[in-house]
């Protein structure tokens, strides 16, 4: 029989599970906190008899994540190549801030969302994370550099991975566990509508970010095949009732490419459909990935960009980019990196 993963249940569920031991109520709470702390076996947890641990080894598991290459970037931002229990690989990025150390972390191995620009997807989506794999991520790395921030855009969609998403986001926040904010929890998505309605009933104080991408049907059907399902009408409506149900600001990103979404035309359209409302701009340059055809905004282009979202009343920066000598900015993890390591 598989051993139940006690890393991906939430602390009721995990309660639950523990019944078949007919422990003491206590138990449960000791263990959830040890597997908070990022402990990689039952033996760790000190204040168990040798007994209890053996038995909780023999009935349970603990997701975990292996690191195979780590590569440090002359600004700091670490990228780990982790494998997985299964021989999947994944990639992680530490990046460091004033505000402290933000981890972005991948919620499934590949990704089968088909963006065009992006490099998580070439290969399409192996499998999801569990809730448990998703927190080992931040676990492993938190025993070296104390995590403070989490942003889920990392590999894959998480909202196409909603239950377990939900589950790691609870038990990274719970004050029986990790304890992290929900404030310093970001949860990026491509726009899927249905799951965005979703995630606004459970009202949690995550932000959330929009990768929108371009103002209009024609320029977003041609870099995010997603847009087919949900077009930006749809979209932005879901923002808007997101926004109505948990009262949070909502962070579009949009990836500044050049001659394709960058002109003055997109971004009057882009502070219309944001006039008024709660919202922030991210601008990314584009970062550069190999197999795809498409080339970065010029520097002229951003500050025209932007200069007219501004003038409009509309929140926006532009977003630093951190690991760009270790191939470690957005779009450019995948699940595997065989061009860092060519024999692997
Ligand atoms: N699937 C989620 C989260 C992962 S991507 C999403 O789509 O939001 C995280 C961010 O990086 C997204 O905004 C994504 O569109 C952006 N991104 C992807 N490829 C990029 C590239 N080549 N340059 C800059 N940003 C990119």
């Amino acid at each position: 029989m598989e051993k139940i993963d006690l890393s991906s249940l939430t602390f009721e569920e995990l309660s639950e599970a523990l019944k078949s031991l007919s422990l003491p109520a206590f138990r449960a709470g000791q263990i959830y906190r040890w597997i908070s702390r990022g402990v990689s076996s039952f033996d760790a947890m000190s204040d168990l008899s040798k007994d209890l641990r053996e038995t909780l080894a023999q009935t349970f598991s603990l997701a975990q994540v292996y690191e195979e290459t780590c590569l440090v970037s002359s600004d700091g931002t670490k990228k780990f190549l982790f494998r997985l229990a299964d021989g999947n690989h994944i990639e992680t990025v530490l990046m460091r801030y004033e505000h402290g150390n933000s981890v972005c972390i991948s919620s499934q191995v590949g990704c089968s969302m088909g963006c065009r620009f992006c490099a998580s997807t070439l290969k399409g989506k192996v499998r999801d994370l569990t809730a448990g794999e998703m927190f080992a991520q931040i676990a492993y790395i938190n025993r070296t550099d104390p995590v403070s921030h989490v942003v889920v855009m990392g590999v894959g969609e998480p909202l196409d991975n909603f239950d377990n998403l939900v589950t790691f986001v609870r038990n990274l926040s719970s004050p029986k566990g990790f304890g992290m904010s929900q404030r310093h929890i970001s949860v990026s998505t491509c726009g899927l509508v249905p799951k965005i309605d979703r995630l606004a009933e459970l009202n949690l104080q995550i932000t959330l970010s929009v990768s929108l991408h371009a103002p209009d049907n024609e320029t977003r059907d041609r870099i995010m095949p997603v847009n087919k399902a949900y077009p930006v009408e749809k979209l932005l409506a879901a923002c808007d009732r997101y926004t109505a149900a948990t009262g949070r600001r909502i962070s579009y990103e949009y990836i500044m490419i050049r001659g394709v979404n960058d002109t003055p035309r997109h971004a009057q359209l882009l502070a219309k459909h944001l006039h008024r409302k709660l919202a922030h701009v991210n601008l990314i340059p584009m970062n550069h990935v190999d197999e795809r055809d498409f080339q970065p905004s010029t520097p002229d282009a951003i500050r025209r960009f932007t200069a007219i979202l501004t003038e409009q009343g509309i929140n926006a920066t532009c977003r630093r980019k951190l690991g760009k000598d270790i191939d470690a900015s957005c779009g450019q993890l995948r699940a595997r990196f065989e061009k860092n390591n060519p024999t692997r």
